[in-house]
């Protein structure tokens, strides 16, 4: 149900979405290389030009610039004004979707982590500790706040978001050594270096923080929905002779976000029923 808002206000929480995807871009650029996202400030990856505040006007200075840089005129990614865009709509839709809400913060947050999560992975094979163990204590924190999750869900969550992930990996690591699965494929995929083609660490943290958020019924809805867009993806690719590993990352984003949408329906029915009792 759309709450009664001033229309400012949204989109004055939109523009507040659209700074922070500024600066989610910022991070899913320099936590894979282990820079700080701090300092130094951001400079052209081309000619090293340091960038004015008018040229990192969200979206707007993307625009203006015709995506190029002032000075070199080397090409901006689309990537930076289409994150931006995408936070700024999280942010704006949440509030108008839920009012200005304890729940329509929590879940923006969320969702903006996984975003991050979601390009990290797809473009790196990496999730960050900030954004998976970070959303995990994030989340927590909010499920121990007074009106959040059952506290004891949201811990529920993340042991069983990590343990279920621990066990997933352990299964298919023995199923590869075994010869089970593609090892000989998957094995020239390896050496060739670069990308790791089983799960990591970090979809196991991520998990964690997916559990937190959601709880324990939020995990088996998130690694069910993300399997099966992993395997909508990735089965067809693969039929089609295409060797790429899985950011497995990417799926288990977009199954939270899809958990999130459905999973709140069931979770509230869930609660409503212990209350009952
Ligand atoms: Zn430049």
């Amino acid at each position: 149900m759309l709450a009664e808002l001033e229309p400012v206000l949204i989109v004055f929480v939109g523009v507040f979405g659209a700074l922070l995807g500024s600066f989610l871009n910022v991070c899913v650029y320099r936590l894979p290389r282990n820079e700080s996202v701090i300092h130094p400030r951001s400079r052209c990856p081309g000619c090293g030009a340091p960038i004015a505040w008018y040229d990192n006007v969200p979206v707007l200075s993307w625009l203006a610039l015709r995506a190029r840089c002032r000075y070199c005129r080397a090409p901006i990614s689309v990537q930076y004004p289409l994150v931006e865009a995408a936070v700024a709509l999280i942010w704006a839709g949440s509030v108008a979707w839920q009012g200005l809400t304890p729940d329509a913060l929590c879940d923006a947050v969320f969702v903006t982590l996984l975003l991050g999560i979601a390009l990290t992975d797809g473009q790196y094979y990496v999730i960050p500790d900030i954004f998976s163990l970070g959303g995990t204590v994030v989340g927590l924190a909010v499920a121990l706040a007074p009106g959040g999750l059952l506290w004891w869900l949201g811990f529920a969550g993340a042991a069983l978001g990590y343990g279920l992930l621990w066990i997933v990996r352990w299964a298919g690591d023995l199923a590869l050594h075994r010869g089970w699965i593609g090892g000989e494929e998957l094995g020239s995929v390896l050496e060739e270096g670069e990308t790791p083609t089983s799960m990591g660490e970090g979809d196991l943290r991520m998990m964690a923080m997916v559990g937190a958020f959601l709880g324990p019924v939020g995990v088996v809805l998130t690694v069910f929905l993300g399997a099966l867009a992993g395997s909508l993806v990735f089965v067809p690719l693969r039929l089609a002779g295409r060797k790429i590993a899985v950011p497995f990352g990417v799926f288990l984003a977009i199954g939270a976000v899809a958990a999130l949408a459905v999973g709140a329906d069931l979770v509230g029915w869930y609660v409503d029923r212990m209350y009952q009792l």
